[in-house]
């Protein structure tokens, strides 16, 4: 080998040395890198644990609510029910003993024909829950038309004071309304699917455009999944 050669191999050799020096360098810093990720790592369990903990529901029927004690029917009259309808008197004003004499003296019925009046201000208190005699004995309502007369026998006829193709229901009513509806809800496992307006009702026999164009049931639906 002359020197010549011989440098050339060193050279190579020496060049394989750095080469190694440099991936061992390199080495080095992946050695080194785990410190800085072990320090962020410190933070990682805490995240990671936030991140696994599961989002509790609200607990919708596990908190304790008082509901007024004439809402409850008596044990031994009490129905099942299906669903809930909501009317309005197309009325400005009213009550549940003045449509207790219209329904029984003018249209001739057993008597009013709604389980429920919730009031205006006018006639009787604003936002006001009024239990009628068909609620308290728990016989089938005059309310809704419909195939087999099934909204009137199985369907709780709830109906606010007021014309809502004229003006809206206060906000003391729907208040009222959707408090009154979450305890039906609660008691009898009715769905929101099962809460209708009066123009709704499936299998109506009769069109109406009860409870009133201005009804404002989206708000009214929020408030009851806001329960
Ligand atoms: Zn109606």
């Amino acid at each position: 080998m002359d020197r010549r050669a011989f440098l050339k191999r060193i050279g190579t050799a020496s060049a394989g040395v750095v080469f190694t020096a440099i991936a061992g360098g390199c080495g080095e810093e992946q050695m080194a890198q785990p410190v800085i990720v072990g320090r962020a790592d410190y933070s990682r369990p805490k995240l990671r644990t936030h991140e696994a903990e599961p989002v509790e529901p609200t607990p919708k029927y596990s908190r304790r609510r008082a509901y007024p004690s004439n809402w409850y029917p008596e044990k031994d009259k009490e129905k099942k029910w299906r669903a809930v309808i909501v009317h309005h008197s197309a009325t400005g004003t009213g009550c549940a003993s003045v449509f207790h004499q219209w329904h029984k003296y003018q249209l001739g019925w057993d008597g009013i024909g709604y389980d429920f009046v919730i009031g205006n201000g006018s006639g009787s208190g604003d936002g006001e829950v009024e239990v009628t005699y068909r609620w308290r004995t728990q016989v089938t309502g005059a309310h809704a038309k419909a195939a087999n007369n099934w909204a009137n026998r199985d369907a709780i006829g709830v109906c606010l004071v007021g014309n809502f193709n004229d003006s809206r229901p206060t906000s003391n009513q729907l208040r009222s309304l959707a408090k009154l509806t979450d305890f039906l809800q609660r008691r009898y496992g009715i769905s929101d699917s099962n809460v209708f307006g009066h123009r709704d009702t499936p299998r109506l026999v009769k069109a109406t455009d009860c409870p009133g164009r201005h009804f404002p049931w989206r708000t009214f639906q929020n408030m009851l999944a806001a329960k």
